[in-house]
């Protein structure tokens, strides 16, 4: 008897990459595997792929095969089980019983329709009649889940994997946004909220990223498995750029600072959406419906529907509602005499009185009122009177390190910047080498 290894669909770089490598702890040519006990890290009577799955093909004592595949778009794991597995109600008892262990695992809400991770691959280990013995499903290295059929009963758990951070650096040029930038290195979208949200108070990166600005990053690499999975901590990164200057961020007692230990977390946000595009600036425009010449009290902030608002400081709102030509239009009064006002809402979730945090969500982006496609009206005001968001010198309090602190900051921002100084800077990466890097 042979057992037989089918890969269905799917021969792109990225996925022949993985059968070099990834045997060791994705159990794809499983000799008729046997579960490992709880707490036991791999499957050690897995043989690794290192060879084209079909040549990998080796004898089992009772003519199990493999199919091997990755979940696409709308697959769920019942979708791939049952289109697997010769009868719908043995589909249904395994997916009930490895979706209640991989909600537990994930951490988040989950079941048997939930749709999965586009890519996520799994595995699914059949006898010769058919009938299921083992599945495993790979969401990322972190979350790898099996299931087994031990006689009557059907076991599923979730593989430990040993969660490791590495500190590395990387250094490159924006071409593009900074997300594009970020993942046209080959490194993640989570990387560039990373950075975005570290320097929130002193770079508008939709504004004043400019091509050609470079950005040194120290941060820390989770492994799981020695395989890269995901990032931690950002713990040093210096942005240097034709707008903005030059900007540093250590962190330091779960603070970032810049390089004089003045922390970098202000009152004020520089902007109230996190994706926007500047569509009309403050002054004389002339207006696109009214077709007259007008004064723009505020900013236009061009935005998806509903992409959401935040408070750009905390403080009390004074209205929330409907108001004429604004359409949803939210005020907040903030401390030392500012005010903050958002127009063309789609929906609202504040109420008059209420107080709010900063970067709280105060509504969605919308065109409420009179305008003429979705954006965010937004208006500064100092002391009652209009100024513009863009220029206004917000003045801000700042905090400095604890002077007790103070030497002990110094050592670890000299470290962080030293280990940043003279990382190469790194290219855009080709799609082809990217696919193999994943
Ligand atoms: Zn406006």
């Amino acid at each position: 008897m042979v057992s037989v290894v089918i890969v269905a669909a799917l021969v792109a770089g990225a996925y022949l990459h993985f059968f070099t490598d990834a045997g060791a702890s994705f159990p794809f040519s499983c000799n008729l595997p046997s579960p490992p006990l709880p707490g036991e890290q791999k499957l050690s009577e897995c043989r690794p792929s290192s060879a084209p799955a079909v040549e990998n093909s080796f004898p089992g004592p009772s003519g199990s095969q493999e199919i091997v595949d990755v979940a696409g778009q709308g697959d769920t794991l019942f979708s791939v089980l049952s289109a697997n597995l010769p009868d719908e109600a043995s589909a249904k008892d395994i997916t009930l019983n490895l979706a209640s262990v991989m909600q537990q695992g994930l951490n988040e809400p989950f079941d048997g329709l939930t749709p999965l991770k586009q890519g996520s691959r799994y595995s699914i280990v059949l006898d010769r009649e058919g009938r299921l013995l083992q599945t495993t499903i790979e969401i990322d290295p972190a979350n790898v889940f099996h299931a087994a059929i031990e006689g009557e009963t059907i076991r599923s758990w979730k593989e430990e994997v040993v969660l490791d951070f590495k500190v590395e650096t990387i250094c490159f040029q924006l071409k593009g946004s900074l997300t594009e930038s970020v993942m046209n290195i080959g490194e993640g979208v989570e990387l560039a909220l990373k950075v975005a949200n570290v320097f929130r108070w002193d770079i508008d990166f939709q504004s004043e990223a400019k091509r050609g600005d470079t950005c040194r990053i120290l941060f820390e690499r989770r492994y799981a498995d020695d395989r890269p999975s995901g990032y931690g901590r950002v713990l040093c990164a210096v942005y240097e750029g034709k707008k903005t200057g030059k900007k540093t961020a250590i962190l330091f007692s779960n603070s970032y600072y810049d390089e004089n230990g003045t922390e970098l977390k202000k009152d004020f946000l520089r902007s109230p959406l996190s994706v926007m595009r500047i569509t009309s600036r403050y002054g004389q425009r002339f207006h696109p419906i009214l077709r007259t010449w007008r004064h723009h009290q505020g900013v236009d902030y061009g935005a998806a529907q509903g992409t959401p608002v935040w408070a750009v400081a905390s403080g009390v709102v004074t209205f929330a509602g409907w108001q004429g030509d604004y359409g949803n239009y939210v005020c907040v009064k903030h401390d030392g005499g500012y005010e903050s006002r958002y127009g063309h809402l789609k929906r609202i979730f504040v109420q008059k009185g209420q107080r709010l945090k900063q970067r709280q969500r105060i509504g969605l982006v919308g065109m409420t009122g009179l305008a003429s496609g979705p954006h965010l009206h937004y208006e500064w005001l100092a002391n009652n009177k209009h100024t513009n968001p863009l220029n206004v010198k917000m003045v801000q309090t700042l905090r400095s390190v604890h002077p007790e602190l103070k030497g002990r900051f110094v050592t670890v921002a000299q470290e962080r910047l030293t280990r940043l100084t003279g990382v190469a800077l790194k290219e855009p990466v080709t799609r082809m080498s990217l696919a193999a890097q994943r």
